[in-house]
């Protein structure tokens, strides 16, 4: 599904961040920027070493910020890495720490000339955010962000498999 926000538009779909042709894709990465298990091992696997040796040159990311290194061997010219909060009980800041790898991203793209990107499923992973919750923190952050900032011409939420899908559609719809 997609939706117009403003100039910009707002996709979702069902897929594989690896396989996205935008001109940026999204890392759901860790701290130390060392290659890990699901997104992050999938992006480090298939755009091939030369990813891995720029993020070691960038000595590691905090939470809810974001860095960027060229793309190696995927489609996409860039990967933005972002590290999400992990999921303890809401109460340790988590949603604005997860709507800050989003608005640290998109701000990241702006400075970067990138006019669009792939955001997979932040922190709902290993990381064990209810995904509901991080849905509507996604939608809502992509959202106002777009809204702001035409030169951002698509933002594509790649969610991985169909359950994750219907969560994130849901959320869209409710907005
Ligand atoms: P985190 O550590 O931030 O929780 P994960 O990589 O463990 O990140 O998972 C984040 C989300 O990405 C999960 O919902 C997972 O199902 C999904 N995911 C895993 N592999 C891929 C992939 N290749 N493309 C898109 N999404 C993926």
């Amino acid at each position: 599904m997609e939706v117009k926000v403003g100039a910009s538009t707002l996709e979702l779909v069902e897929g594989d961040i690896t396989r996205q042709d935008t001109d940026a894709v999204v890392n759901a990465a860790n701290e130390a920027l060392r290659p890990g298990g699901g997104v992050d091992g999938a992006i480090h696997r298939a755009g091939g070493p030369a990813i891995e040796a720029e993020c070691r040159q960038l000595r590691g990311c905090p939470t809810g910020e974001a860095r960027v290194t060229t793309g190696g061997n995927l489609k996409a010219g860039y990967v933005i890495h972002t590290v999400g909060p992990v999921y303890r009980d809401g109460s340790h800041r988590e949603p604005e720490l997860l709507a800050s790898c989003y608005r640290e991203s998109l701000k990241l793209a702006s400075a970067q000339g990138i006019k669009s990107l792939a955001f997979p499923s932040i922190s709902t992973g290993v990381y064990g955010y209810p995904i509901a919750d991080a849905a509507r923190i996604a939608v809502k952050t992509v959202t106002d962000y777009l809204a702001q900032h035409p030169e951002i011409e698509r933002v594509r939420l790649v969610l991985f498999g169909r359950a994750a899908y219907e969560v994130y559609a849901q959320a869209l719809k409710e907005l």
